[in-house]
């Protein structure tokens, strides 16, 4: 039988939200071109909320508060069906002044955020912000999406649409054809090939992020965050510093420069770190969108095609809201967010091409 909904991209975008929409009696089949959440979502720091809530928009706030509100749970639910424990940790968030600076309160009416914050000396203390594993993170996922009986195609190299005037007939990968009654496309930075006849008129495109690890048990044990660089710990005592913002295309190398540039912030916010080995360096690519607005929406004309991708510096933390809201359109019922920024609008020169 064929499947309700192919999902283009297994990263946590694809996963959680086949996981939702099986959820509800779908049947659901992912694509993952390689191997399942080994993009972006491998790649980034796990921290569970924008990094200063102040500084974004209601339409980012509002998807991550409402993830904020049910991460744990949501966690606690796969857990369920998955051995892998992603490490969800509310181990809160401290700023720092950056050099020579004073921290200064945020006005908390412009906050849009559900995390507390209290000022202690010259720095601001975020106690509720969590984080989760990423690589843990997409096993939890990986796992629950087998045991729930979702199916799960890996390694099928780049899938592509094919589209007959307003409806989605097909998929085809360089080997095979894939048929469902809907196609969601998840594909992170890459959101805007599958259906290259079908763009958004918000541009998804590829933003690098680089990330040096550590390992120096008993140092940190709260996120530190100042001037644009955050430091991670994780449980077992490795430390994240991350990341850069870089719009270099597809290239997913790490350069000398950030290197150099993340060890002097890491050992600045965190002196007990310098004589730390760096045991890793790598780089991934954010799916980055105008003002961190991803789209969740159908296609404006297209029937059968939707997408929930570009969620840029947060896809982590809005993967569950992100995954009930496209749930909530698919099946066109009322969601209690307000889907409005999300919608997928076409650039008016390309509304009648299909290729
Ligand atoms: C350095 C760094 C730090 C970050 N820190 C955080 C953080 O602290 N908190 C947070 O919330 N977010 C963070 N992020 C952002 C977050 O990682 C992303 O927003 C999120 O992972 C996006 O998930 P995704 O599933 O949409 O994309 P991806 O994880 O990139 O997954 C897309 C998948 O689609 C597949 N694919 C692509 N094209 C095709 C095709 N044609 N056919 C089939 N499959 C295809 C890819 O192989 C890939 O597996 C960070 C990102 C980076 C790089």
């Amino acid at each position: 039988m064929l499947p309700d909904i192919l999902v283009l991209g297994g990263g946590i975008s694809g996963l959680a939200s086949a996981l939702r929409l099986q959820q509800e009696g779908l049947r659901v089949t992912i694509v993952e071109r390689n191997q399942t959440g080994r993009e972006s979502s491998w790649a980034g720091g796990g921290i569970l909320s924008p990094l200063l809530p102040w500084h974004y928009t209601e339409p980012v706030n509002q998807l991550c508060d409402a993830s904020g509100r049910q991460y744990g749970e949501w966690l606690a639910a796969l857990r369920e069906d998955a051995e892998t424990d992603p490490e969800f940790w509310p181990c809160g968030m401290r700023i720092l002044p950056a050099a020579d600076h004073t921290v200064t309160m945020p006005d908390q009416t412009a906050c849009g955020s559900i995390h507390r914050i209290e000022q202690q000396n010259n720095t601001l203390l975020m106690p509720d912000i969590a984080q989760a594993r990423n690589s843990r993170l997409i096993r939890t996922l990986r796992e629950a999406v087998l045991k729930r009986g979702i199916q799960l195609i890996e390694g099928s190299g780049d899938v592509r649409l094919v589209a007959d005037q307003n409806r989605i007939t097909h998929a085809v990968s360089a080997t095979e054809q894939y048929q469902a009654g809907h196609y969601l496309i998840t594909a992170g930075a890459w959101s805007n090939q599958p259906a290259s006849f079908a763009p958004t008129s918000r541009k998804i495109e590829p933003v690098r992020g680089q990330m040096l690890l550590f390992y120096q048990p008993g140092l940190l044990n709260e996120i530190l965050f100042s001037a644009g660089t955050y430091l991670i710990p994780r449980r077992d005592g490795h430390i994240l510093a991350g990341s850069t913002l870089e719009y270099v295309g597809f290239d997913k190398s790490t350069t000398a420069t950030a290197f150099n540039q993340l060890l002097a912030q890491a050992t600045s916010m965190l002196p007990a770190l310098a004589g730390s080995p760096v045991i890793q360096h790598w780089s991934g690519l954010r799916p980055g969108s105008p003002d961190n607005i991803p789209t969740i929406s159908r296609h404006p004309s297209i029937q059968n095609l939707s997408m929930n991708a570009g969620h840029f510096r947060y896809g982590v933390t809005m993967a569950p809201a992100a995954a009930e809201l496209i749930t909530d359109l698919l099946l066109g019922r009322q969601s209690s967010l307000d889907a409005t920024a999300y919608q997928w609008i076409s650039p008016p020169d390309t509304a009648n091409s299909r290729t």
